[in-house]
């Protein structure tokens, strides 16, 4: 497309590389953001900015955090001998949306998944583990999807954690969600992690 500005162009081809934005949609947001108070854009380029440099990962948990430690992990209300044990975080945001559950989190970064090339060494296992050494947790609770890799996960992580005197909990699977945590709704989700139950592996 001919947009006989090289400014506007620029613009319509960097929005464009956002998921979900096509060159079309880039082109309707570059041209509202001509048409609105500078300030108001200039406001919005510096959230973007400011958010993209100061944002930081949880050293804890690998939460999205303002700081080193994230406020839930910061926050001494919270129950720290409890750790929920999710793939992202914004399974993370879905939990703490139902506001049921007070302990912590720890943020996986995935799932084994051995056909795409994902092994345990590619998620933050290392720091779940010396977490649970430093002995203030008493409940791991795994909040994965139930598919093949996020099973295999589940499994993995409790044969690692077998020495600790731990107690592994998975959310209740009865209650059907999607597949994905955050696409749960509410009740359903709190209701799951409130009915959460020992952990066995199949056969064992
Ligand atoms: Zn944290």
């Amino acid at each position: 497309m001919n947009y006989s500005s090289k400014l506007i162009e620029e613009a319509v081809q960097a929005l464009a590389t956002l998921p979900g934005i096509g060159k079309k949609t880039a082109l309707r947001l570059a041209l509202h953001l001509v048409k609105m108070d500078p300030e108001w854009t200039e406001r919005l380029g510096t959230a973007l900015l400011d958010m993209r440099r100061n944002i930081q990962f949880c050293q804890d948990c690998h939460h999205l955090s303002d700081g080193p430690l994230c406020q839930i992990c910061a926050d001494a209300r919270r129950d720290h001998s409890l750790i929920c044990v999710v793939e992202g975080i914004r399974d993370v945001m879905a939990i703490e949306e139902t506001g049921q559950y007070r302990g912590l989190y720890h943020v996986l970064g995935g799932v084994i998944s051995p056909l795409d090339g994902i092994g345990p060494e590619a998620l933050h296992l290392d720091s779940l583990y010396q977490r649970v050494a430093q002995g203030e947790v008493s409940e791991i609770i795994m909040a994965i999807s139930p598919t093949i890799e996020g099973e295999t996960t589940i499994f993995y992580l409790s044969r690692q954690l077998q020495s600790h005197p731990v107690k592994i909990s998975v959310i209740a699977r009865g209650v059907s969600f999607g597949g994905e945590l955050e696409y749960a709704d509410e009740l359903t989700l709190g209701r799951s992690i409130a009915a959460r139950a020992p952990y066995k592996a199949e056969g064992a």
